[in-house]
């Protein structure tokens, strides 16, 4: 291959370079690690340089080309592959070791919090994710919401302070029963209304106001919409997330009657996956971040999630 073709070859690698670059930045991947994007991207393109200059093979420099081009199919692809959105689903914390699957101790959980601010994640508020399901407006791919089920004291007592030293937003879907400060185990009236005070990243939701028990989704439509009713009282949300994700037609319909706008499943026909456009408002999927795992796997989970 004489000089000329080798000279073509690399401002090509290198335009393409450029664009992958510019790509990248431009669908927010990898928003505040840019430079690292960008210094890869200079190593490949020195890479071939290299294989064009040091080695005289044809076979190399076709091997050269074709790694540059499945790069840019592969940043293109990313650029028009539809946005997908994790939710976040945490329940109980523990400053312990977790004693069941619902708990994450608290170490875990706070790396956690710590990666998606660091690695700058956009925490959603549920207004957000209405706007998107109702394609009014669109969302960076590195976005993410993050939700707090049941209303455990040790939300407040763990989980709140993490998320306000991070700056994220969360959201609490609480179980209206609990309001009375029966059980102790759960947030009550007061802690509520310190959570209003005190935290403006943290909406509170509703999980239904006694429904978290097995079958209560095969209720009846007049059932539900009385429950809702109940819980309105207690928080006036339009915001739902289905006690254990079980739903049902009745189920769903109840909330429509009763204007809620959103709500999201757990579990029954939930394949634990990402929320995307095109979505059900009433069978929003979730995915279960309960448990205590590496920080590796929580960032697997996050990013190769389908
Ligand atoms: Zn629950």
């Amino acid at each position: 291959m004489n000089k000329k073709i080798k000279f073509i070859f690399c401002i090509i690698c290198f335009i393409l370079s450029c664009v992958s670059v510019f790509l990248i930045n431009f669908i927010d991947l990898f928003p505040k690690n840019y430079l690292i994007v960008i210094i890869f991207s200079f190593l490949f393109f020195n890479i071939l340089i290299f294989l064009f200059n040091i080695f005289n093979k044809k076979v190399l420099n076709i091997i050269g080309i074709v790694l540059e081009f499945i790069l840019a199919i592969i940043i293109l692809f990313l650029f028009f592959s539809p946005i997908k959105i994790p939710v976040l689903t945490y329940h109980d914390f523990t400053l312990v070791n977790p004693t069941n699957e619902m708990q994450i101790n608290k170490k875990v959980f706070e790396k956690q919090m710590m990666y998606l601010s660091k690695m700058g994640y956009k925490t959603l508020k549920l207004k957000d994710i209405e706007c998107f399901i109702e394609s009014k407006c669109n969302l960076s791919r590195k976005s993410v919401l993050i939700t707090i089920d049941d209303g455990w004291k040790s939300e407040l007592e763990i989980a709140l302070p993490i998320l306000k030293k991070y700056n994220l937003n969360a959201v609490i879907f609480y179980l209206g029963e609990n309001v009375d400060g029966k059980n102790q185990n759960f947030m009550n009236l007061d802690d509520l209304k310190r959570i209003e005070d005190e935290y403006d990243n943290i909406e509170i939701a509703s999980h239904s106001y006694s429904l978290h028990y097995d079958d209560a989704y095969m209720l009846d439509l007049s059932e539900f919409v009385s429950d809702m009713k109940k819980m309105k009282k207690v928080v006036n949300s339009k915001y739902y997330a289905y006690p254990n994700g079980m739903y049902s037609q009745k189920y769903m319909e109840a909330l429509e009657k009763e204007k809620y706008s959103l709500a999201f499943t757990f579990g029954q026909n939930n394949t634990h996956r990402k929320l995307t456009q095109k979505d059900n408002r009433y069978e929003l999927p979730r995915l279960n971040f309960s448990t205590d795992m590496p920080l590796w796997k929580f960032v697997l989970r996050l990013n190769w999630y389908k």
